[in-house]
């Protein structure tokens, strides 16, 4: 099959919906008959496995369209639609098969439909719209017998919840294709996309014998994107265990395979996962080797998130070799593709919350109606019998009517609550990082006016993989709720605090001094390391500061010399407080009875 939409690539997850919309029978060539509906039907057959005659077939179809019925006008649309699609004209396509969706005759056309239409509009960014489809599709589905039809709708259900962060329901639909499709290629990929969506969703007790039964049943079927995509998710779960051997092999002994497909989505993500691997090892010159191949496929075909990857590790392997100003420039690409996805992220989540709130509403107005309705005919009975009870019915349409308020204060203050969690970080509770930026970014415009300070502090939690490691994520996880409670106890109300990755956390300070700033993260750092509980997990934290007076008010600039100070502070032992001065200067701050200490005077001791 080849590949013939630009377009299409700029879905990150372009290789699922090329799996699922795209999945076509092998046909042997046969000369085309005369009929109309044979030719649709052959048509049908070979449009993935033949593209150039399908196109042929789909002309000859057009120009006789005098002789086909209605209902077979309804298939010839929607081939016309999937040809659309397939060759990246995403407005025809969705023209035509918004038409087809929602008034062919047939509820099987229909669905396909709507599933290749959610495609394209996913692939468009409208995620209301393709939330919106996937409802209505849903719902009709019991309805729905033919598995030409349920396979792909229900796993574009699955694709879409994955993205819009509905990992359960996105594992349900997933498991219901392998249910319904035990074998052949929709069990193939039904495998793929449930293991997907299980690992997206964090779960890490898959086993290595279903990734490889997964595997060896889309081998048994010639699918060989489908299998190297499982192998990359096994990939990734052996590199989150730290078994970074496994990854490599995985990664290396099918890389030129990968290559050969010629799949720019999954060259990258394998590149780009070596490029972590290597990275996790040490092997420097390797990481940076993949992530600049990385970063060469993805911006080619607009992939942004093995870029975004990709850049990160540019920038920290230009900061480990100290090249500052590339370093710079790589965490500037980093952060502004990083601000789009989280953008695109959120709004899928969002889109997805939207619909299903519409959904509600619609559902509480039809109540309403319903309700209204029956005020009217006990209205009417009243009149009729023209009865002394009428305070009784005025009381019920109060009650009614109370009710009505009351769901729709419900519906008001559940949207208020996913607008809150959407910015806060679902472990600790405060802001997450984008949130955080924005936040910071406002301040700074603000301190900037009026020619006020401020200072950033980044943290990050000393050696906490030892901890995961040693007790477990669930004590992982309480002590990094500990240590954010431990900070919460030093900030000011203006101060903005938030989780910038798994242990590390940004407090920006407004108008304060870098005198200030040094000693309010002493007093962190005291407190972290004095903490005494039950668990008795000993924790200590390193920090870095970087003021406005030195670098001025843009934020990129500030986290990026922060975070050289954070790193300084490691590699001089941890358990530290170490300041920012100047791009090539990062001092460490001075002894406050911590032994590891070797300097004696605020920003003197630097070896730099
Ligand atoms: P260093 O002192 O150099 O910072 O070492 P480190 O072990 O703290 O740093 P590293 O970046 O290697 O490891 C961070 C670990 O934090 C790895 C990851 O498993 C863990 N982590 C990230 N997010 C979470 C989380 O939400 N919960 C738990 N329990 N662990 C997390
Ligand atoms: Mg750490
Ligand atoms: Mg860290």
């Amino acid at each position: 099959m080849h590949w013939a939409g630009n377009n299409r690539r700029k879905h990150c997850t372009g290789i699922f919906l090329l799996l699922i919309v795209f999945a076509g029978v092998a046909i042997a060539a046969a000369p085309a008959p005369s009929d109309v509906s044979q030719l649709l039907t052959r048509a049908e057959n070979i449009k993935t496995s033949d593209y150039a005659n399908f196109l042929k077939l789909l002309q000859e179809l057009e120009s006789r369209t005098s002789e086909l019925s209605e209902p077979q006008k309804w298939q010839l649309r929607f081939m016309e639609g999937w040809q659309a699609t397939y060759s990246g004209q995403d407005e025809k396509a969705k023209l035509l098969l918004e038409a087809v969706a929602k008034q062919a005759p047939d509820s099987s056309l229909r669905t396909r439909a709507t599933a290749t239409l959610i495609n394209v509009l996913g692939v468009g960014h409208h995620y209301e719209e393709a939330f919106e489809y996937l409802d209505r599709a849903l719902d009709n589905l019991p309805q729905v017998t033919d598995k030409q039809a349920r396979f792909p709708l229900l796993g574009e259900a699955s694709q879409l919840l994955v993205e819009a962060g509905q990992y359960d329901l996105a594992t349900g639909y997933a498991n219901q294709i392998v249910t319904e499709f035990p074998t052949g290629r929709y069990g193939c990929i039904g495998r793929m996309l449930k293991l997907h969506a299980e690992l997206r969703g964090g779960q890490t007790n898959i086993s290595n014998d279903v990734f490889q039964d997964a595997i060896n049943r889309c081998l048994e079927v010639k699918e060989k994107l489908a299998a190297d995509t499982i192998r990359r998710d096994m990939a990734i779960l052996a590199m989150q265990q730290n078994k970074l051997d496994d990854a490599l092999s995985l990664l290396q002994v099918n890389y030129q395979e990968v290559k050969g497909l010629d799949y720019p989505d999954l060259t990258s993500e394998y590149n780009v996962l070596l490029a972590q691997t290597y990275w996790k090892k040490d092997n420097i010159a390797l990481a940076q080797k993949y992530a600049m191949t990385t970063v060469d496929i993805a911006s080619k075909s607009d992939l942004i998130e093995p870029l975004i990857t990709a850049y990160q590790l540019l920038y920290q392997i230009e900061r480990q070799y100290g090249n500052l100003r590339d370093a710079l420039a790589y965490h500037e690409k980093y952060v502004a593709a990083d601000k789009e996805h989280l953008d695109d992220i959120r709004e899928k989540a969002l889109a997805y919350q939207i619909v299903k709130q519409e959904v509600e509403a619609k559902k509480i107005e039809l109540g309403t109606l319903n309700k209204q309705n029956q005020i009217l005919q006990l209205q009417q009975a009243l009149d009729r019998k023209a009865v002394v009870t009428s305070r009784l019915y005025i009381a019920l349409l109060l009650t009614v009517l109370a009710s009505i308020a009351f769901w729709l204060y419900r519906l008001k203050r559940s949207q208020l609550r996913f607008m809150r969690l959407a910015r806060r970080d679902g472990l600790t509770g405060i802001f997450n990082r984008q949130h955080f930026v924005e936040e910071a970014e406002q301040i700074l415009r603000y301190v900037a006016k009026s020619l006020r300070g401020a200072c950033l502090i980044l943290i990050d939690l000393d050696h906490f993989k030892d901890i995961n490691d040693t007790h477990g994520h669930v004590v992982g996880d309480a002590v990094l709720k500990r240590a954010v409670a431990v900070c919460q106890c030093h900030l000011n109300s203006c101060d903005v605090f938030g989780r910038l990755g798994g242990e590390e956390f940004g407090i920006l300070l407004p108008e304060c001094t870098v005198i200030q700033a040094l000693e309010r993260a002493e007093r962190i750092r005291l407190s972290i390391q004095q903490v005494d509980d039950s668990e008795d997990v000993p924790l200590t934290a390193s920090f870095g500061i970087a003021a406005t007076a030195h670098y001025g008010y843009d934020l990129r600039r500030l986290l990026v010399a922060a975070d050289s100070a954070l790193y300084r502070a490691k590699n001089d032992g941890r358990n530290r407080v170490v300041v920012s001065m100047d791009d090539h200067a990062p001092r460490t701050a001075p002894s406050t009875g911590n032994s590891k200490h070797a300097d004696t005077s605020p920003y003197a001791n630097s070896t730099e």
